[in-house]
């Protein structure tokens, strides 16, 4: 992989481009993608988003997302525009199974491929340019910085600000997560001097929820958590059964684990849902417990220091009894 400086020079040339993230896209993944979309239009190439799946209703404001292709729903479209295009960038994930069914099409793919992102572990192999900064608060950030970069600079606009301003409000629990640096208050303020109205933004994506959702957390935390104080864990499991009672959506249960942390004392959150084809986990911790580390050791995931994900194929019952097994092993680092 060739770092991304040296794709700068190739902008300036009008080419086919796609844009991909993971699979059920949260904030970071659709505001990066539509922010390099609408910066990508701007120098005038022809650009095309594709998501791998479908995402929450609280995404759907946001400009430029009714041009996107969601992958489950319109393969054939997909297929061969992916085959037809020169460029593929990938947003907000390093490996390309995080893009579910389009694991094997975006790895067949002869086109030039351009990675920016912030998890652990890249699969640099895989890309011809990139960049990845484990360290960075998001990839909204990291798209900031290559506009900025890029020798376009100018172009920057409030539409590329909306969408930019989202992914770094959502991944840094509204500026508050330690990777919130000096940098990213600057790309905020350089947002706002565009005329970005933040509010609008802030209310879209967190107030824009319908009674059930939030019935649905009251009901969770009275009757599915679980706080073990010996390890300073706190735990959460979602049944297939709740889901439908209370007609829980893509997105509905984001934000859930957080909940979990606010205990005092509590430094490990995990939460387990019981979805179709697998049981999801979320993980969080508060301070030195590495839960991308945990989450690839026990349960087939990854993501960041303080924040991961993981799946199992086994029952809920079977899953959560695992979790309560294997976090034996972390006492002495959970205390
Ligand atoms: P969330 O709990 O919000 O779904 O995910 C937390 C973080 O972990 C996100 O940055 C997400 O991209 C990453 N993540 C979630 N699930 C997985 C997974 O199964 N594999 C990997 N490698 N990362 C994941
Ligand atoms: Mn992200």
């Amino acid at each position: 992989m060739q770092d991304i400086s040296q794709f700068y020079p190739l902008l300036n040339t009008p080419k086919k481009a796609v844009i991909t993230m993971h699979q059920k896209p949260d904030g970071d993944a659709m505001g990066s993608a539509l922010g390099l979309y609408h910066f990508l239009v701007a120098l005038g190439h022809e650009v095309q988003v594709i998501s791998p799946t479908n995402w929450a209703d609280f995404l759907d404001w946001m400009p430029g997302v009714k041009t996107l292709i969601d992958y489950e729903r319109n393969r054939e479209k997909a297929l061969k525009i992916i085959e037809a295009t020169d460029w593929l960038f990938c947003l907000d994930f390093n490996v390309l199974h995080r893009t579910k069914h389009m694991e094997k099409p975006l790895t067949e793919a002869k086109c030039v491929k351009i990675l920016i992102d912030h998890h652990e572990q890249p699969q640099v192999a895989a890309f011809d340019y990139g960049i990845s900064i484990t360290s960075k608060s998001s990839t909204c950030e990291m798209v900031y910085d290559f506009i900025m970069a890029s020798g376009h600079a100018q172009l920057l606009d409030t539409t590329m600000a909306q969408c930019l301003y989202t992914g770094l409000m959502t991944d840094t629990g509204s500026f508050r997560f330690p990777a919130t640096t000096a940098s990213v208050h600057r790309a905020i303020a350089h947002f706002k001097d565009l005329g970005l109205d933040h509010r609008q933004i802030h209310e879209e994506i967190y107030d824009n929820f319908l009674e059930s959702r939030l019935r649905f957390i009251g009901y969770a935390l009275l009757n599915r958590m679980e706080v073990v104080y010996e390890y300073n864990t706190a735990i959460m499991y979602i049944t297939h059964a709740d889901l439908h009672k209370f007609d829980i959506k893509t997105g509905d249960t984001e934000g859930l684990v957080n909940y979990l942390l606010t205990i005092k004392g509590i430094r490990f959150g995990a939460i387990c849902i019981d979805r179709d084809e697998e049981r999801k986990w979320s993980f969080r911790s508060k301070g030195g417990f590495d839960v991308n580390t945990f989450a690839r050791k026990h349960f087939e995931g990854g993501g960041h220091f303080n924040a991961s994900g993981g799946r199992s194929s086994d029952s809920l019952e079977n899953t959560v009894l695992k979790f309560k097994q294997v976090i034996k092993e972390y006492q002495n680092q959970l205390q």
